[in-house]
């Protein structure tokens, strides 16, 4: 009955690996947009924009300087 119990591991590591590994698709949602920075009209991709009052800028410094 030995081989059973190393069929029982063997499926229980498979399905502890299966589990764990993230099979999550990446979302359409997470496209990335390029847009123009408000201050300086660089184009950056929305992940990298910062965004204040409702405006895009390329980096910290375009956000704060005037
Ligand atoms: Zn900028």
């Amino acid at each position: 009955m030995q081989w059973l119990i190393v069929i029982v591991l063997i499926m229980g590591v498979y399905y502890f690996f299966i589990r764990k590994s993230p099979r999550k698709e990446t979302p359409k949602k997470q496209e990335e947009i390029m847009i123009e920075c408000e201050k300086c009209g660089i184009y950056v991709s929305n992940k990298e924009a910062i965004i204040q009052d409702g405006k895009y800028y390329c980096s910290k410094e375009c956000c704060k300087g005037k």
